[in-house]
């Protein structure tokens, strides 16, 4: 097993300092966060139990005259790991925010959220839509500054500047300086002493604006359009988040969308069902005649193909449905009502005491119907 010393590096001769560079410099290439090697994880346990030892003058002195380090009241019989603050190392010497200066005001704002209505038309050909929006707006009066115009921040004397203010505290390493975010200036290292009236040394403030956004063909309820940097100003002038215009197609008279298709239905009379005509339909793309052929069955289908809704990736557009229905008449006077019953002698449809008999033609429909269930 090699000794600590080897682990480290280091003579045996090695002064505190030294000693302690070159753990930082293994520790830097070999904690967790930054090397997940299971190699790593291992070799950075060893070093840091390493120098756990040899970074105390005691242990050393145990450790330099024993060769082990049991002789301590620590009492640890093998390393595991536990009860010691990786973090804490850490955080001493790469994080913590030891040398990382003074916070910045500015920050990047929020992300705002809209939703819109628009018509079933506008999802099939798109639309610009006007909306009118409030969210934070960069303080026209101070620019973003936070300060009154013509003053500046000052710098915080509490930190000197800094944002930061050091403690010491103790820990496995001894009593080490870290540092902590200075309360006077919140870590901004300056002070806004006349702040901007208009903003309340915000440099933001709200406002309502109004924007045109370009709703593309295809949307459809729920689908998002992201517009960059119209979102919330971030404080102190910081970079807008962005905007996000939901939309909701509002329901429409004539037409059901399913996918990129639109669905609608027809009712056909009776007699034209049965002996064929043609019907106009409006439809978004202008008025489409449509071919009832004779003998049309309720339930028939016609599609117009490309009448659909625009695809919202790539090219084309969905079908036009037409869902013919075929009206069965009711209310009829006494000479309509002889006339079906003459066309349904002519047509030889048996009546027996009053009842229509079922033909085997009936059936078989009747068995087909139940037969694609
Ligand atoms: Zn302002
Ligand atoms: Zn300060």
């Amino acid at each position: 097993m090699s000794s600590h010393y080897d682990v480290l590096g280091v003579s045996p001769e090695a002064t505190g300092e030294e000693i302690k560079k070159a753990y930082r410099k293994l520790a830097r290439t070999l904690h967790p966060d930054v090397n997940p090697g299971e190699d790593a994880a291992e070799r950075f346990k060893a070093v840091t139990h390493a120098y756990e030892v040899l970074s105390d003058p005691q242990k050393r002195h145990v450790y330099d005259t024993t060769g082990n380090e049991n002789g301590t009241d620590t009492g640890f019989g093998g390393y595991t790991g536990q009860g010691f603050a990786f973090q804490d190392i850490f955080d001493t010497f790469f994080g913590g925010g030891g040398s990382a200066g003074p916070a910045s005001r500015v920050r990047r704002g929020q992300d705002a959220l809209i939703s819109v209505r628009i018509e079933l038309r506008d999802a099939v050909f798109g639309v610009n839509k006007r909306l009118e929006v409030d969210t934070a707006v960069v303080c026209p009066t101070c620019d973003g500054s936070c300060c009154r115009p013509g003053t500046h921040p000052e710098r915080c004397d509490i930190c000197g500047g800094s944002g930061q203010v050091q403690r010491a505290v103790r820990s496995i390493l001894g009593q080490v300086m870290t540092t902590a975010p200075c309360g006077s200036c919140e870590g901004f290292g300056t002070i806004i002493k006349d702040p901007c009236n208009e903003c309340n040394g915000q440099g933001r403030i709200r406002s309502r604006r109004s924007l045109t956004v370009k709703v593309p063909a295809g949307v459809a309820t729920g689908t998002r359009i992201q517009l960059a940097g119209q979102g919330e100003a971030g404080p102190a002038g910081g970079p807008a988040g962005d905007l996000y215009v939901e939309i909701r197609v509002n329901p429409d008279p004539m037409f059901v969308r399913e996918g990129d298709d639109l669905h609608a239905t027809l009712s056909v009379p009776m007699t034209a069902a049965a002996l064929g005509t043609e019907l106009t339909l409006e439809t978004y793309d202008g008025t489409q005649d449509i071919d009832v052929k004779a003998g049309t069955q309720s339930g028939e289908v016609i599609t117009m193909r490309g009448l659909g809704v625009t695809h919202l990736r790539g090219y084309g557009r969905g079908d036009l449905k037409v869902h013919l229905q075929v009206e069965t008449p009711t209310k009829m006077d006494a000479a309509q009502e002889e006339l079906l019953r003459q066309l349904a002698k002519l047509r030889g449809e048996q009546y027996t005491e009053g009842k229509l008999v079922a033909s085997g033609g009936m059936f078989a429909k009747l068995r087909d119907k139940l037969g694609n269930l």
